[in-house]
């Protein structure tokens, strides 16, 4: 059987879809794979030209005794898109999707509009030459052409816009003369740089015993070439981005570069600032708010060795770095380093697989790491470094459950317990900072008791169950339903339903309670303007306000030494999400929210309300004890075949016709049950409504297929996939493959 390559000819200046097909010939196959630079013969008279493989395939797209043959396999050093088109080769192969668009994820598209120039004119001719060059200029009257020339003869070279602007020469002028070769233009490419305002400042400081023995560890260990990722498990201010600096200065030493990643909520000027403290203008970072143009300036600057540390979100990862020593990925957990657009990479994976192919060490660092990582951690695929105190001895937070039923037997119906208003009246005396944060996680549709704090669960999945508009309650992963319920099946209360409070309600409540006090509020509403999200933040750590009320993005990351109360509206709220998640997510928020009390050098105190005390993700957190909760939920897990211990491939249909989907639904069931009928390591779920089952009238299905063999789903998924394209039941039905989503379903 013949192999086909699929190559791109010139990877900068056309577009990724203009890509060409030749046949491999016999001998090569081994050493032809995705990345590879090969020379091939191109157009009418078959000049060889280098160009990259994207894909190795046996489906000839043309007539096959057109395909011309692979010359030969390109010699010597490959530029770093040939890492980066293998690395998405294999993001294609285990996220799913087309290689187009895994290629268009890893190497940013040039764009035209993007660059900008500064020119510079110089004169040419010199000394005598130039003499005699005027007088001949003031000889035929050219006086704009004596002017310039007269001007170099002072100061060469002079800027462009000097020239056409003061000197009043015009671009006719300076082109006629360039092309008698009386001056030159130089074209300079100017790079905007994002940082560029920014001044070192303040003292660095130096490593405690901790941070300098973790720091020095992994050091030791890439030098004795154990390159395992890293996982530092560090609670909130343990100094975690103290120790990834000193990693990126060892690296830099050696001449090797860095990429950080960080939640692009978390990419706030204090921390950015830390890093140009150490790094000054070899530092970068990347934002979605930058332009295209600013953006690609920053991957030509990597390229261009101008660089050595990038710090982003999730995109950054594929900086054009060519020696790239350190991978880290700040805040871990985040659901943010999953892609929800195709192909659905995981950041962390992705990091891992391109370490592997530079030589480069992942380094993960959290207060609450992810399940998947510290499952790793404890089977020694990664290694663990724990960070159990603060920086300085200061305290962590004493923290409080209020249990909310109580409140509500006690004829208490406002959203604040009483102990929490009375904290907040002293907090208001001594002038000191209270954080109010509303978790507003997964607020769709679950519903619960306000009277005993049962949820109402799917009794296959053991998730929420959401209340669906024509008032049954479904199960997203199983399909299940059940009609809604008028009063609560555990106590009788007729306090069941949906759960609604706003941020903007809390801000009402707090303003007519607290009238002295001043107040902000921080939400998706507050912040849609450009830099509102800084210009809130930067008010409340100049102690413009007293309160902060907002959702969870004012518990990323945000040092406010002058917190010394928070509390935790509706701490609950996140465990109704419909996903094996939903304790994850709630032990991470009560945790980082906690985390922002007490940063400086006052204590601080946290009260978390929650209508569920008893629920172990609410216990551990208020213990701040991750290993408590870690071991409880490993074990749900395991229970329920759920990942880390099993791995999930979701499956997505989706079509403008209800018929058709809910058809092709059912003959992708019908095609899996006949697959994997005799294999017990093979579970299979749905098909069921998607969360969100209609969107702009495209009605969505989700069936999900679990293992624990990953490389097997990759299989099933890779069956799938050339099932669907050769079946006429998915001419208008797009399917969509996912592993081991992270938010919502
Ligand atoms: P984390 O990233 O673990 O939350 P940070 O690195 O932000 O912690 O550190 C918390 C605070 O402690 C920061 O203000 C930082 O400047 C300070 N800090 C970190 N390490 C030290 C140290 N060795 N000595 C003094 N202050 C430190
Ligand atoms: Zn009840
Ligand atoms: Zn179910």
């Amino acid at each position: 059987m013949d192999l086909y390559a699929n190559v791109i000819i010139d990877i900068t200046h056309t577009d990724l879809d203009r890509v060409f097909q030749y046949r491999i010939p016999d001998g090569m196959e081994d050493v032809v794979s995705a990345g590879v630079a090969v020379k091939v013969p191109f157009g009418r008279g078959n000049a060889l030209r280098q160009g990259y493989v994207v894909e190795v395939t046996d489906i000839a797209e043309y007539d096959t005794s057109k395909i011309k043959d692979v010359d030969s396999v390109a010699e010597g050093s490959l530029p770093i898109e040939a890492q980066l088109i293998a690395l998405a080769a294999w993001m294609r192969e285990d996220f799913g999707g087309t290689m187009n668009q895994a290629l268009k994820t890893v190497l940013p598209v040039r764009r035209k509009t993007a660059e900008r120039e500064r020119r510079m004119i110089h004169l040419v001719p010199c000394g005598k030459e130039a003499v005699a060059l005027l007088a001949e200029c003031e000889r035929k009257h050219q006086t704009a052409r004596v002017r310039l020339l007269a001007a170099l003869m002072e100061q060469s070279p002079l800027p462009y816009e000097t020239v056409t602007g003061k000197l009043n020469v015009t671009a006719a002028v300076i082109r006629a003369m360039e092309e008698k070769g009386m001056v030159r233009v130089e074209h300079i490419r100017d790079y905007r740089n994002p940082l560029d305002r920014m001044k070192k400042k303040g003292e660095t400081v130096a490593l405690n015993s901790v941070q300098q023995g973790i720091a020095d560890d992994i050091l030791s260990r890439r030098k004795r070439g154990d390159l395992r990722p890293s996982l530092i498990h560090g609670v909130t201010g343990s100094g975690k981005t103290e120790v990834y600096i000193a990693l990126i200065e060892a690296a830099v030493r050696e001449r090797r570069q860095a990429i950080v990643l960080i939640p692009e909520i978390a990419l706030t000027f204090q921390t950015v600032l830390r890093f140009y403290n150490h790094f000054g203008d070899r530092v970068s970072i990347l934002n979605s708010r930058m332009s295209a143009g600013e953006r690609y300036d920053q991957y030509e600057r990597a390229k261009d060795g101008r660089l050595d540390v990038i710090i982003g979100p999730r995109s950054a990862l594929f900086a054009p770095f060519d020696n790239l020593g350190f991978i880290i990925i700040d805040e871990e957990h985040e659901s943010t380093y999953k892609s929800e657009t195709v192909p659905c990479y995981h950041a962390r994976e992705t990091a891992i697989a391109r370490a592997k192919m530079c030589g480069a060490m992942v380094v993960l660092g959290s207060a609450t790491p992810s399940i998947e990582s510290y499952a790793r951690a404890e089977a020694g695929e990664y290694q663990l470094y724990q960070m159990m105190e603060r920086v300085s001895r200061r305290q962590l937070p004493v923290v409080e459950i209020v249990d909310m039923r109580e409140e509500l037997r006690a004829g208490n119906r406002s959203p604040f317990s009483e102990r929490l208003e009375e904290l907040m009246e002293d907090r208001l005396a001594k002038h000191e900072q209270i954080m109010l944060f509303l978790n507003r996680r997964g607020m769709a549709g679950f519903v619960s008791c306000r009277s005993c704090g049962h949820e109402i669960k799917c009794p296959h999945c053991d998730v929420s169950l959401s209340l669906h508009n024509g008032g049954r309650l479904v199960c997203h992963y199983c399909g299940y339903t059940q009609p809604m319920v008028t009063n609560c099946p555990e106590c009788g209360s007729k306090y069941i339903g949906t759960f609604k409070a706003g941020t903007q309600k809390m801000e009402q409540y707090v303003r007519r309670r607290f009238p002295e006090a001043r107040v902000l509020r921080m939400d998706l509403d507050t912040t849609r303007q450009k830099d509102s999200y800084e210009k809130i933040l930067s008010a409340f750590a100049d102690q413009e306000a007293d309160i902060l009320i907002g959702t969870q993005m004012i518990v990323k990351g945000h040092d406010f030494p002058n917190i010394t109360l928070v509390g935790v509206l509706a701490a609950d709220l996140s465990l109704y999400i419909s996903d094996y998640r939903a304790s994850e997510r709630t032990f991470e928020l009560l945790t980082q929210a906690a985390g922002r009390a007490g940063r400086g050098e006052k204590a601080g105190e946290v009260v978390i309300q929650t209508y569920q005390p008893g629920h172990f993700a609410v216990v551990t957190a208020a213990a701040q004890d991750y290993q408590a909760f870690y071991r409880e939920e490993i074990a749900f897990r395991k229970l329920m075949k759920y990942p880390p211990v099993w791995q999930m491939l979701v499956i997505h249909m989706s079509s403008a016709n209800e018929g058709l989907v809910n058809r092709a639904a059912d003959v992708l069931q019908y095609n899996l049950r006949e697959k994997i009928r005799e294999d017990a390591g093979f579970q299979l779920v749905g098909p069921a409504d998607a969360v969100i089952s209609k969107v702009n009238d495209i009605y969505r299905k989700i069936i999900y297929v679990k293992s624990a063999d990953y490389a097997g789903l990759v299989r099933i998924k890779d069956e799938l996939d050339a099932f669907v394209r050769e079946n006429a039941d998915f001419k208008s039905v797009a399917v969509q493959f996912d592993f081991n989503p992270m938010d919502g379903l």
